[in-house]
């Protein structure tokens, strides 16, 4: 269980987490957009900004957002822990009834709340933003991200929407059912529909980023991807059992014709070319599935070692949170995991 007890402020309706990793160049538009947005709702609302450990003047520039507007709340963290950790670092923070997520970089447009509320009052616990286009993405990205979706979608246990990021809304009950899943392998588009709970989309076009440039690269992707499949399904797993019984079978029949054979007609030498075939094939088969074992002993060990999923460097404007966290810390306990 989250060792970070949510500090119950009804009065908050609706809590937004920023994750924000070297966005200095977005945060005033995103704060002049999203704070419009925020302002025309006609509730009361609060923004949680998680510096994923950015190394350029996003810190600073917040703290200047934060003196200014009090709504705007930041979870400074020790480092950078990568998107999915903030997210969940921003959950453990909200107070709102309603809790939205959306990018810094203005690739989620904020006027999209204005859509999301709605459906959350109707009664819908998520309201997810589907993208209708993705553009300023290269045909190879596209088509990467949706053989992805296929595949993950037939081989794990859940449904993940196509074409769907982080941006969406999730109720209290949601939120509150994420903060109990202790995994360290987090692959929140994943979680988001494990916990299931009554979910509906909204249909946006998705813009390019504002300014800079995403931190994904093709290797980050395949690592993600790879996440993904392990976090969500044990058929890279099995798949290794069947394909060695669907070899094994065949290869017995075919020992026995051979050992048949060489007892009644006698030894034959040619063959060289069929068992280094066979060799070099086996061999290439059973490293790869070692590899696929790997996969999920490492993530097993990751899990295993329950090291806090991400510590706190400082808070503001949590008020009575914030200085229980500075205390801890000095007290030499170390910051605040989960
Ligand atoms: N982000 C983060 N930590 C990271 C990388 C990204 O908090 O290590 C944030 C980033 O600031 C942005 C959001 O996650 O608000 C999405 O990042 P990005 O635009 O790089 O990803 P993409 O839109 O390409 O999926
Ligand atoms: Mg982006």
């Amino acid at each position: 269980m989250p060792s970070i007890e949510p500090i119950i402020e009804p009065d908050i309706e609706l809590s937004v987490i920023v994750p924000v990793y070297n966005e200095q160049d977005n945060l005033d538009y995103l704060f002049q957009r999203l704070l419009a947005v925020l302002a025309q709702l006609a509730t009361t609302y609060e923004v949680i900004c998680i510096n994923d450990g950015s190394k350029d003047d996003t810190l600073k520039r917040l703290l200047d957002y934060h003196y200014q507007y009090p709504a705007i709340k930041i979870v400074n963290l020790s480092r950078n822990f990568g998107k999915e950790i903030a997210l969940s670092a921003g959950l453990d923070y909200t107070n709102g009834a309603a809790v939205v997520i959306i990018d810094a970089d203005l690739q989620d447009p904020p006027e999209l709340i204005h859509e999301l509320l709605p459906k959350w009052r109707e009664g819908y616990d998520v309201v997810y933003a589907t993208r209708r286009s993705r553009a300023g993405e290269s045909w190879l990205k596209r088509s990467t991200a949706f053989g992805f979706y296929q595949v993950l979608n037939l081989i794990s246990e859940v449904m993940i929407p196509h074409n769907t990021g982080d941006f969406r809304l999730l109720d209290r009950r949601v939120v509150e059912a994420l903060r109990q899943i202790p995994e360290r392998n987090r692959f929140m588009k994943g979680l988001f529909s494990w916990v299931g709970y009554k979910q509906t989309a909204v249909v946006f076009d998705r813009p390019p980023r504002h300014r800079g440039s995403s931190s994904w690269n093709y290797w980050k992707l395949w690592n993600f991807a790879l996440e993904g499949f392990t976090s969500f399904s044990f058929m890279p797993l099995k798949i290794w059992s069947y394909l060695g019984l669907a070899i094994a079978i065949p290869a017995f029949f075919y020992a026995s014709y051979l050992i048949l054979r060489t007892m009644i007609l006698g030894i034959d030498v040619p063959g060289y070319a069929s068992l280094m075939v066979a060799i070099l094939f086996f061999g290439g088969i059973q490293l790869v599935s070692l590899g696929v074992i790997g996969e999920y002993l490492g993530r097993i060990y990751q899990e295993v070692k329950g090291r806090p999923l991400y510590f706190v460097r400082d808070v503001y404007g949590f008020g009575e949170k914030e200085v229980k966290e500075v205390k801890e810390v000095r007290g030499g306990k170390g910051g605040k995991g989960r």
